[in-house]
């Protein structure tokens, strides 16, 4: 089986782009984010994580003509019935900042109790050797949480900051980039696909 050694990252989220590069630094994959070969967005008019994963990594890899991963991710609030979702980048509006986006939830979660503010990001990751790949190789990892009444830390990024770590007893915002990268959403798929990877003597 031919060796990987160039993936387009179909992503230009700057958040997303850190912590892949860093899950992939020993893997011997070179990751590009699409936006360093000027890969225009393609619109995710998917229902679901994966519909939306699937048309990034196509889109990324019929430009380039490189192989394909994408992440779709987003955030699921229990007393929200699950919102924001596949929507969570745009929960405020289409150009939402995350600072938008954490107001919002914030506001809509006024007066919850802390008990009944769970909730969990979502991650999904597609893998495409080309535009006609039949076969994408799709993982998933989840990351359990609760939303906080405020903001804490700055750093990460999207609802790092209001989303609360029961395992580490801080919000996303004050994990160290190495730490969030041992246990998130992200982190679980992306082993998963390293896995993939690994199985299929592709690295
Ligand atoms: P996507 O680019 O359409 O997949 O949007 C994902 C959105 O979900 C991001 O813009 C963030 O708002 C949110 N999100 C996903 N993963 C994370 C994370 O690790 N931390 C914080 N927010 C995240």
């Amino acid at each position: 089986m031919k060796k990987i050694t160039k993936i387009v990252l179909a992503s230009g989220n700057a958040g997303k782009v850190r912590e892949i590069n860093k899950l992939f630094a020993n893997s011997g994959i070179e990751v590009i984010p699409q936006t360093d070969l000027n890969v225009p967005e393609v619109p995710e008019t998917g229902t679901t994580f994966v519909e939306n994963a699937i048309i990034k990594a196509r889109h990324a890899t019929e430009y380039t003509g490189l192989p394909a991963i994408s992440d779709d991710s987003g955030i699921e609030v229990d007393a929200l019935n699950s919102r924001p979702g596949v929507y969570s980048a745009r929960y405020a509006g289409e150009g939402a900042s995350d600072e938008d986006n954490n107001h919002l939830m914030l506001k809509e979660l006024t007066g919850v109790p802390e008990a009944e503010r769970t909730a969990r990001y979502q991650c999904l990751i597609v893998f495409m050797r080309s535009h006609t790949d039949p076969v994408p190789i799709i993982t998933q990892g989840s990351w359990e949480g609760r939303i906080l009444e405020a903001p804490q830390g700055d750093g990460g990024f999207g609802y790092d900051p209001i989303f609360y770590v029961p395992t580490h007893g801080c919000s996303g915002g004050e994990l160290p980039l190495d730490v969030k990268n041992t246990t998130s959403h992200r982190a679980i798929a992306l082993n998963a696909m390293l896995e993939e990877f690994n199985k299929r003597k592709y690295i």
